[in-house]
């Protein structure tokens, strides 16, 4: 555990120029990324935690060279989708590969990186609460926020709480590092220690989707996480007793379980993101960074912390996170709309990707890079009816079966 003084040492007397609420993945990036910028800014962190544990780990596909390789524990250059029946096909794209960073060294990278700048407290043990607009003493607009260790001024603020938000569908997951003596193979029935597991042992029914997500982190050790897709959160014992239920179907009942980690994220918002009182601007997931149809959110929040960290450095208001292209926001709407429409064949949809779509297109799809072919290829990929009927509009559906019979016969 990394901790830090949990005693307040707010100084509320001279507002700062900056106040992040939270000092989690999009706070630290965030005050990171100030700390080594040649901005001249006082920034305060605040966060009720009182210390920064293992408490998750961020995956995501890169290339080889990236400001966070130094923290990178794992790497895989390929994974593996596999349902229940045996259908599978494991992908691999040359020069990306899957790269697993843990939670405890990206908060050491961030902490280790904040305590160079004397300009930068960090006030863990430290809730934040109502933030209000007001005006500073030199007349300039600020903001006041109320945190359990009194009011605290502000130029601007950075809210990376997370909020409460209604979704099409929630990713709910918990997870298990195991040591189980070698007894898991990597997608747990054939042996391949450079492929992981992304969604294996997958099937569905009318609950919605499930899947295993193996993350081989040695020949005896693994990350296990029992993932389920459904139209509402589902309580994270559940989802416990239901991975220790995988886990027993595996033979690993016995494994020594070294850590946990679990978490129910938002897939399709359906509410507006609440407007932030003037001056303040909502980041991490509470501020959209979360991609609607896989959840990743990791890699989003480290560009948009690099952008928020330059703006901020030229005197200029911190930026949102940038808004889903509209191609991009319907394709994933309507993906999860079908998922919600028909549960039960949830997995076919995945396997269908998996296994009629070519790794180099889906990669760019989950990595926020498709371009209209590679959104066409997966449309394909797809059965046109239960995705047809999600559109929003009869002119819309004629539209799209039109551009799809038209499609086909080019294909032809
Ligand atoms: C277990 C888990 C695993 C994940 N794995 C991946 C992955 O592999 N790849 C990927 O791309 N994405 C992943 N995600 C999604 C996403 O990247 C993470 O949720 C990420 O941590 C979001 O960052 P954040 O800063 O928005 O939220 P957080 O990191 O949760 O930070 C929010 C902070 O706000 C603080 N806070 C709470 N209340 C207050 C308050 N009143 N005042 C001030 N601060 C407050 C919290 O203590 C916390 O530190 C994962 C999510 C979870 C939960």
């Amino acid at each position: 555990m990394t901790a830090l003084s949990p005693e307040p040492s707010l100084d509320a007397a001279a507002p700062f120029d900056l106040v992040i609420l939270g000092a989690g993945c999009a706070g630290l990036a965030l005050a990171a990324r100030l700390a080594r910028s040649d901005a001249d800014l006082r920034v305060a962190v605040i966060d009720p935690r009182t210390e920064h544990g293992d408490d998750r780990s961020w995956s995501f596909w890169h290339h080889d060279h990236h400001a966070l390789r130094s923290i990178v524990a794992h790497e895989w250059s390929g994974w593996t989708y596999r349902g229940l029946d045996g259908r599978a096909a494991t992908h691999r794209v040359p020069g990306v590969t899957y790269q697993y960073i843990r939670g405890i060294d990206f908060y050491r990278w961030a902490l280790d990186a904040i305590a160079t700048d004397p300009r930068i407290t960090l006030q863990l043990g430290v809730g934040a609460h109502e933030l209000a607009a007001v005006t500073l003493d030199d007349g300039d607009d600020g903001v006041r926020v109320m945190t359990d260790a009194g009011p605290v001024l502000a130029r601007r603020v950075v809210d990376t709480r997370p909020q409460r938000t209604r979704a099409l569908l929630y990713q709910c997951f918990s997870g298990v590092e195991i040591e189980h003596g070698g007894r898991l193979a990597t997608d747990t029935d054939a042996s391949d220690a450079d492929a992981v597991g992304l969604m294996t042992r997958m099937r569905s029914g009318a609950e919605g989707l499930g899947f295993l997500y193996v993350l081989p982190l040695s020949p005896t050790r693994a990350l296990v996480e029992w993932t389920r897709f459904s139209p509402a959160p589902l309580p994270l014992d559940e989802v416990a007793a239901e991975r220790d239920a995988e886990l027993g179907a595996l033979g690993l009942g016995d494994a020594v379980v070294v850590r946990e980690e679990q978490g129910i994220l938002p897939m399709g918002r359906v509410d507006a993101p609440p407007s932030p009182v003037a001056g303040v601007a909502l980041a991490g997931n509470a501020g959209g960074a979360l991609r609607d149809a896989s959840g990743y959110a990791f890699l989003r929040i480290q560009r948009w912390a690099m952008r928020c960290a330059a703006a901020l450095a030229r005197g200029e208001a911190p930026p949102a996170h940038p808004r889903e292209p509209w191609v991009r926001r319907q394709m994933d709407r309507i993906f999860l709309q079908a998922l919600r429409a028909h549960p039960e064949r949830s997995a076919d949809y995945f396997l269908a990707m998996a296994t009629r779509v070519a790794p180099r297109r889906l990669l760019r799809f989950l990595t926020d890079r498709a371009t209209l072919g590679d959104l066409v290829a997966i449309i394909a990929s797809l059965p046109l009816t239960p995705f047809l009927a999600q559109l929003p509009d009869r002119r819309e559906r004629l539209v799209a079966a039109a551009s799809a019979a038209r499609r086909q016969r080019v294909e032809r």
